[in-house]
């Protein structure tokens, strides 16, 4: 069978870039029916664990223990990328706190490594192993309002979920755009969307943890300062569960423009011309705005948002870009949620391949061999390179100070992104892909993103982490001193 290459439309879905038809309660509903659903059967269901720890008293209230023959099993292990397919030995599917804690202890008893999933987003499966235990937290989606507009968050709240509980009260949290992402797994690792460069990074907003170790004990931050440090851009699957997240929420913009510029046909001299074009203009972006240069075959789609009123100053910033582009579609001063749900993207699982690129300072460090990139985009169908705006507030130096996220001081952010629709056709996206990461690599790009990871990258520890990398080693010692969580990539005993 042949692979699909995706239709622009398609792939501007698939990227978050897509169009109104993807309607969030479509979306919504679905993931929820069928949670209920397994909620409403395990619950009638004879108590599965009829041999708890002795010391923690729970039910099936708490925690239900699967394993492969169950019917359920299947849909409970399945992440967003259909490119992996593992296989736990046993699902913890979590209800509260308690029962993580009784997840952890039957782990320990039972001596296997553990993988933790709330929104099962991870670009290379990090959350869910084969042979080990998978706690998933699906269920722990429950949101608490605090003083001073801080919220509680649980794990597993998704994007779309807290964008529709937080927008008719007026708040926002800086988080990504993709509806059914985890907060659990973007806040753990960074996160960053079309607030940030106001607001910083998703993770910069937390202010509290309550995490589930690997002794089985529930951890406060408030009591363990440094272990909020390192959940803030560390802590996906690394030291422990968190099943509870503190934010400071902020006002909501009452309205977001956004304006899509499209160039087709590019040639190489075309390219260079538009992407010193767009970092030119990028280098003096107001904070309120964002930007991503989008390369998809020869087709190049530049976004740029602004959740100020729209002003024809902010547009004419972009003039130059504007009069070398095919097309021009602003939208302007939409309601926030409306045009939020445009970026949710597809909520049904995918095969792809998608990674951090490189985090630059500016274009000086990848212009001599930005013609190569080029060419081996548009000779690899279905290949995509983006670039998004960081900076900002997110450079802020208390930001620094108080997290383990390392890149404060690059404003740009590349990624790849390749989609298929049939596993045969993996192998040559695969090839592609590994080609221009290593043209990156081999020309000294080296911090990348940890929520975009890549299971090849060489030195992994200080391409995410940086210097913070022992700090965090450390932590995971205190907390994970016998490294139930682990994974590929994930921070190792010293
Ligand atoms: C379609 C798509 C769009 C995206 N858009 C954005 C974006 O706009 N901005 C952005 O910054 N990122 C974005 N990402 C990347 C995203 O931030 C990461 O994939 C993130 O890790 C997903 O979190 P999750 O909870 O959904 O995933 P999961 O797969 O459940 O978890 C991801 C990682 O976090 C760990 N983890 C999850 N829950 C917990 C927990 N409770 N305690 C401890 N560790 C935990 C897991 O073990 C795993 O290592 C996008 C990803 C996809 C697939």
């Amino acid at each position: 069978m042949e692979s699909k290459n995706y239709s622009k439309r398609e792939f501007l879905k698939i990227a978050g870039l897509g169009s109104l038809s993807l309607i969030f309660w479509q979306c919504y509903d679905f993931k929820k029916e069928e949670e209920n659903e397994l909620l409403t059967e395990s619950d009638s269901e004879p108590k599965l664990n009829s041999n708890p720890e002795p010391k923690l008293e729970f039910t099936d209230k708490d925690v239900i223990f699967i394993t492969r023959n169950d019917e359920k099993y299947n849909t409970l292990r399945q992440g967003f990328n259909k490119r992996f397919d593992k296989f736990p030995k046993t699902i913890a599917l979590c209800l509260t706190t308690i029962g993580v804690q009784a997840a952890v202890q039957k782990a320990k008893t039972d001596k296997l490594k553990i993988s933790v999933k709330s929104g099962g987003h991870s670009f290379e499966a990090f959350s869910c192993g084969t042979d080990s235990m998978l706690i998933n937290l699906s269920q722990m989606n429950k949101t608490q309002w605090l003083e001073n507009d801080e919220v509680m968050l649980q794990p597993a709240c998704l994007l779309q979920e807290i964008y529709a509980e937080f927008l008719p009260k007026k708040r926002i949290i800086p988080a990504g755009s993709c509806g059914t992402v985890g907060i659990a797994g973007l806040a753990l690792g960074g996160g960053y969307g079309f607030f940030s460069r106001k607001y910083g990074l998703t993770c910069d907003n937390l202010t509290r943890i309550k995490m589930v170790d690997g002794n089985g004990n529930l951890i406060d931050s408030k009591e363990n300062p440094e272990l909020l440090w390192a959940c803030r851009g560390g802590g996906n699957g690394n030291f422990g569960v968190v099943t509870e997240m503190y934010f400071k929420t902020h006002s909501a913009p009452n309205s977001f423009s956004s304006y899509r510029l499209k160039y087709r046909n590019l040639n190489q001299e075309r390219f260079m011309q538009l992407i010193q074009a767009w970092f030119n203009f990028t280098g003096n972006l107001p904070q309120e705005a964002f930007s991503a240069f989008v390369l998809n075959g020869k087709t190049l789609t530049i976004l740029v948002t602004n959740f100020l009123n729209h002003n024809a100053t902010f547009e004419s910033s972009f003039d130059e870009l504007k009069n070398l582009s095919d097309e021009y579609k602003p939208t302007y001063n939409q309601p926030l949620a409306n045009a939020l749900k445009r970026y949710y993207g597809r909520k049904e699982p995918l095969f792809f391949k998608n990674a951090s690129a490189g985090l630059y300072k500016g274009i000086e460090e990848i212009q001599d061999f930005l013609p190569k990139v080029f060419e081996k985009v548009i000779s690899n169908s279905g290949m995509i390179y983006q670039i998004n705006t960081l900076g900002g507030n997110i450079q802020n130096s208390d930001f620094e100070k108080n997290s383990s996220y390392p890149h404060r001081e690059y404003p740009y952010l590349s990624e790849l992104q390749s989609y298929w629709d049939n596993a045969s056709a993996e192998n040559k996206f695969l090839t592609a892909f590994e080609e221009i990461q290593q043209l990156f690599h081999s020309k000294g790009i080296s911090a990348q993103y940890r929520n975009y990871p890549d299971i090849n990258f060489p030195n992994w520890e200080t391409a995410y982490y940086g210097n913070n990398y022992k700090k965090l080693q450390e932590i995971k010692s205190k907390f994970d001193p016998e490294d139930l969580f682990s994974f590929e990539q994930s921070v190792r005993l010293k």
